[in-house]
């Protein structure tokens, strides 16, 4: 592994102590979701390096703007998705990035492998938030994935044509941030595009198949959170340990092995 300099050590504590406050200020994070960002960020600029954590940094300021914006312009609503990112919120996004980084820098690996498993991994991860938030903005209901019945909005696995084009506007952005950061060659950034597009299908697939899913007692909605209207909702399908944030680490790490996968064979 590479030598890390005193230098390193110190550019990271500043930059992340600037983030932390500001996040904190601007309500983007909670003290939880702050310290594991922290975390996260310090292992990606030590061992990464700064392009690296730019791009998650990216990640993170967008969606949350775009966070913001849909809960101005059509409320709270539907799900009680983190207004406020939380821990939770912050590792599912977070983890696969930071150990497609460790994994390759301790299996020596190809600077461009790695580069490409790490957008994989924060591609897939923007790409479902994103579908999440502009998914939201559609009129009509949206559909399951698996059997393309209508759904409520917030339904795990539910798709719609915005949640698509949300998925869709996300992986260009990134890949023309990996591309302008020279974080990423022009072909691999290209090819982030299909892969984010697979990934945040393999999310929704997961999300309508495995991950638990619930029936409040009061208003009747299927929701993925074991509670709703302030009391416990009913268990109908799904395993009750795989929650909407393990389906994104799992989403995300297979985002981050099919672009690794991709630029070992072009
Ligand atoms: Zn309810």
């Amino acid at each position: 592994m590479m030598p890390i300099s005193p230098l390193a050590h110190v550019q990271a504590a500043v930059i992340l102590a600037a983030i932390a406050a500001l996040s904190l200020k601007l309500r983007f994070l909670d003290k939880k979701g702050v310290a594991a960002s922290i975390i996260i960020g310090y292992a990606i600029i030590i061992l990464g390096g700064l392009s690296y954590f730019a791009i998650l940094l990216a990640f993170f300021i967008i969606s949350s703007a775009v966070t913001r914006l849909r809960v101005r312009i059509i409320g709270e609503l539907p799900i009680d998705k983190d207004w406020i990112r939380s821990w939770r919120n912050v590792l599912a996004n977070g983890l696969a990035p930071t150990l497609t980084i460790l994994i390759s820098r301790l299996l020596l690996c190809d600077e461009r492998i790695m580069a490409a498993g790490y957008l994989g991994a924060v591609g897939t991860a923007f790409a479902d938030t994103l579908a999440t938030e502009i998914g939201l903005f559609y009129r009509g209901k949206p559909r399951l994935i698996t059997n393309f019945k209508s759904v409520e909005k917030g339904t795990p696995g539910a798709v719609s044509p915005h949640g698509y084009l949300g998925c869709i506007m996300a992986l260009l952005i990134m890949a023309a941030i990996s591309w302008m950061l020279g974080a990423a060659p022009p072909h691999l950034a290209i090819m982030l595009i299909p892969v984010g597009i697979i990934g945040t299908t393999i999310d929704s697939l997961l999300g309508a198949g495995i991950q638990g899913k619930y029936r409040c007692r009061e208003c009747g909605k299927i929701v993925e959170n074991p509670h709703h209207c302030e009391q416990p909702a009913e268990h109908i399908s799904g395993l009750k340990w795989i929650n909407t944030h393990m389906v994104n680490l799992i989403s995300t790490s297979l985002g981050a092995i099919l672009l690794a996968a991709a630029a070992t064979s072009l």
